[in-house]
């Protein structure tokens, strides 16, 4: 083994030697492709044909006995040698190094830390390779001696820039350069008192969570968090214990009424992402009207929970009682007129407030309670339930549910909260109210968005976007509400194309089936290469028309270059723009500008006889060194001789056979058998 070893890496090293004259001074592109493969026989078979060619000369007249026809076209053993570009960039193991005629080889191509790569040649000829980031392996069943050459470019760095919409408010992981095909993960951390309402990447909003993760980085990205202060609002649940029985309706009991709608507020506030703070732990408790306003220090917003009672059993409207002076206030309204709508009142809400004889003074005490610690405080009165409707409507837990949410609407509204980010977990099964049937529990596919009886019109706009589903059982449903017809569920991991968003961000309409999904939290924003909205795919095949053509990452001729086309080479394209002005190249995935530097090849026409499919460009220069040499019609010794090339006379050569055996001469389009009988110039 270590014998053969040697030999491989000698015949290396005269390959390696040999190119590097070669290569200069001409570009890389135009010289590289053609070099080595018969450069490695040059050295052996010149020296066998000395006495050769002395031979000829005297027998240049004979027409029948031309040189290569004593050649022997093909070898027994097949010698595979390797070129890797730029040096030590990455490794290519052959295994055998030497095969007989009909074995196979084995190629194994494994880029160096920090390399990727950028294409894989056998004998000239493209290779498809599937990760230009791992190891490539792949057989074949060498046709002639054979040069495997691998190109490599070293891996970019691309800067993941973050920031925030406010540093008093939270931090966010430092910028960083991030290796390409590399991952990253950026986290946004609130300050005490606030929250990640919003993570935008690359100006996209993606809700409230607090992390993302960049994998397989092949571009910059920019990530904002923006950080909101936490919004705490206290529940008080009115009266203790059983408390306000109904006149009309004996079952019902104004305080645990109350009771079970705080409970279920502040489940739907806190998926909102509020802080939520009850006045009371348990309905049997009492704690004095002041204490419970107290009790709301250090909150945004109080809220006392009741049903009111008069002496008119048709008195049906919503009460909304304010501190002094705070008659317009917008939650009150808003509170009042989702009361209004959700009971379907008979009357119009209503806001009061109510002081003392001095005029200054709070008149309710949780309210003055409230106010002595600074916070905000309403009574919200839930109707009468002295009105018999009014009553039936509030036994309900359905129906306190469906005030639950219209309520936390109005406050998430008022405050900016939305339902994207809380963070989940909670036990939603215990339920607060003992009188409560336990509902069956359907998987929550998506979260109820709070929706007002009578909803505010949503604007939808259309979207590009795709989105990966990252659940299980989401629905997928007739329209972009929480209570619309399910139609099915998305498949979770699957990535649906979108074509319209409500412009909330928070629903998106599936382009294929019409259906709508809950983002926020369920699906994640795919993020495209290369938008495909502006690719199509192609299956052309294009030769390439100059020296020094681009390959870029992207198609545009300020995207980065990643090395260059081959003049003369076709490649198969996997898509182009829709303008057709670029092309991708489907083994490598770069993209080429094609009007004027390329032409379409027709891809029907591949038999093995045409001459296109069997040969490559080439500039090489060659020095004829014997007597003799027929200059054929053809690469074939078959072929019509036109004439004999001269010795020592030094051909510019425009073409060559792929196994690098004939060489066509520019200046009158004639081939030479190469190999023993020319050497490289
Ligand atoms: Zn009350």
């Amino acid at each position: 083994m270590k014998k053969s070893n040697r030999v491989l890496s000698i015949l290396i090293s005269t390959v390696m030697i040999t190119s590097a004259f070669s290569f200069a001074p001409a570009s890389f592109a135009e010289t590289a492709d053609d070099t080595a493969a018969p450069a490695a026989e040059t050295t052996s078979e010149e020296a066998a044909l000395g006495q050769a060619s002395q031979a000829e000369d005297t027998a240049a007249e004979n027409p029948v006995q031309t040189p290569e026809q004593d050649v022997p076209e093909t070898a027994e053993v097949y010698k595979i040698s390797t070129i890797v570009q730029p040096q030590n960039s990455g490794t290519i193991k052959v295994n055998p190094s030497e095969v007989s005629k009909g074995e196979s080889a084995t190629y194994t191509v494994v880029p160096a830390d920090g390399n990727k790569l950028v294409s894989l040649e056998i004998n000239g000829k493209e290779q498809e390779t599937e990760d230009p980031y791992g190891t490539v392996t792949g057989t074949f069943v060498p046709e002639a001696d054979t040069v495997i050459k691998a190109v490599f470019d070293s891996l970019g760095t691309y800067k993941i820039t973050t920031s925030v919409n406010s540093s008093s408010k939270g931090s966010i992981t430092k910028s960083a350069n991030v290796s390409e095909n590399g991952s990253f993960t950026v986290k946004a951390t609130p300050k005490d008192g606030y929250y990640v309402a919003d993570l935008q990447v690359d100006g996209e909003s993606l809700g409230s969570i607090s992390s993302y993760t960049f994998d397989h980085v092949t571009s910059n990205h920019k990530v904002k968090a923006v950080f909101k202060k936490q919004i705490k609002i206290m529940l008080d649940a009115g009266h203790f214990g059983n408390y306000n029985r109904s006149p009309v309706y004996a079952s019902y009991y104004e305080s645990k009424m109350s009771w079970a709608l705080h409970n279920y507020l502040k489940k739907e506030l806190e998926s909102y992402g509020f802080e939520v703070g009850v006045t009371r732990s348990s309905q049997a408790k009492d704690l004095g009207v002041y204490y419970r306003g107290t009790a709301s220090k250090g909150y945004d917003l109080f809220l006392s929970l009741h049903s009111n009672s008069s002496t008119s059993k048709t008195s049906d409207y919503p009460l909304i009682i304010t501190q002094k002076g705070n008659t317009g206030d917008a939650i009150a309204k808003g509170l009042g007129k989702a009361i209004q709508s959700t009971m379907k009142t008979k009357q119009a809400y209503k806001i009061w407030q109510k002081l003392n004889k001095d005029g200054k003074t709070e008149y309710y005490g949780v309210l003055r309670g409230a106010k002595a610690v600074g916070t905000k405080g309403m009574i919200v009165e839930h109707s009468f339930h002295t009105n018999l409707a009014a009553t039936k409507w509030l036994s309900s837990n359905s129906n306190l549910k469906k005030m639950a949410k219209a309520e936390a609407a109005i406050l998430a509204d008022d405050y900016g909260m939305t339902k994207d980010s809380v963070p989940s977990g909670g036990d939603d099964n215990a339920s607060a109210n003992p009188s409560e049937p336990t509902e069956p529990t359907t998987k929550p596919s998506e979260p109820t968005t709070s929706e007002p009886t009578t909803p505010a019109p949503v604007k939808t706009v259309s979207t590009s976007q795709k989105v990966k589903v990252l659940v299980a059982d989401l629905n997928m449903r007739k329209s972009y509400s929480s209570s619309s017809k399910s139609m099915g569920k998305a498949t979770k991991d699957k990535t649906y194309q979108l074509k319209a968003k409500t412009e909330d961000g928070k629903w998106g309409q599936i382009k294929s089936n019409g259906y709508w999904i809950y983002l926020p939290g369920y699906t994640k924003v795919v993020k495209d290469q290369e938008s495909d909205s502006k690719t199509v795919a192609s299956s052309q095949k294009v030769k390439v028309t100059v020296s020094n053509l681009n390959m870029r990452k992207s198609y545009s001729s300020s995207s980065k270059s990643m090395g260059k086309a081959k003049k003369n080479k076709t490649y198969q394209l996997k898509a182009k723009t829709k303008d057709g002005k670029w092309g991708q190249i489907k083994s490598n995935g770069y993209w080429i500008y094609l009007p004027g530097y390329t032409k379409v090849v027709s891809g029907t026409k591949s038999s093995s006889s045409s001459s296109t499919s069997k040969t490559v460009a080439s500039s090489q220069k060659v020095k004829i060194t014997v007597s003799s040499l027929n200059m054929r019609k053809s690469y074939s010794t078959s072929a019509k001789s036109m004439g004999k090339a001269k010795k020592n006379k030094v051909y510019q050569l425009k073409a060559k056979t792929k196994d690098g055996k004939w060489g066509q001469i520019k200046s009158n389009g004639y081939w030479i058998y190469l190999p023993g009988y020319t050497k490289l110039v």
